[in-house]
């Protein structure tokens, strides 16, 4: 059986707006976009407020792609939403506790 869950907390306005998982916020912050390489090589590139970092040390989470995306909410709750390519498939899961969640909002004026 395939059933459609949502694993991604939206409000629907006259926009769809992502929410926080916590506590239901809608004033939510981008604030660190990372992703490893495919494979098994170490490195994570992350895009945060103070521009591209690249952390050539830091280990794979298993095998594929991961991408991370993390949030923050105006309430003070971090979050994230994690996409990870294996094996043809894309697994969707929501990260509630964020290793090292940077608290600045990606913003380009
Ligand atoms: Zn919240």
């Amino acid at each position: 059986m395939n059933r459609l869950i949502s694993l991604i907390p939206v409000v629907l306005d006259q926009e769809p707006m992502l929410a926080c998982p916590h506590c239901g916020g809608i004033n939510i912050h981008p604030t660190s976009v990372r992703c490893n390489p495919a494979g098994d090589l170490p490195g994570q590139v992350r895009i945060e407020e103070s521009g591209v970092l690249w952390n050539g040390n830091t280990e794979p989470d298993g095998r594929g792609v991961r991408i991370d995306l993390v949030f923050w909410c105006e309430r003070g709750h971090t979050f994230g939403l994690v996409f990870h390519f294996l094996k043809g498939n894309t697994l969707v899961k929501r990260n509630m506790n964020p290793i090292d969640p940077p608290t600045e909002t990606i913003w380009r004026n």
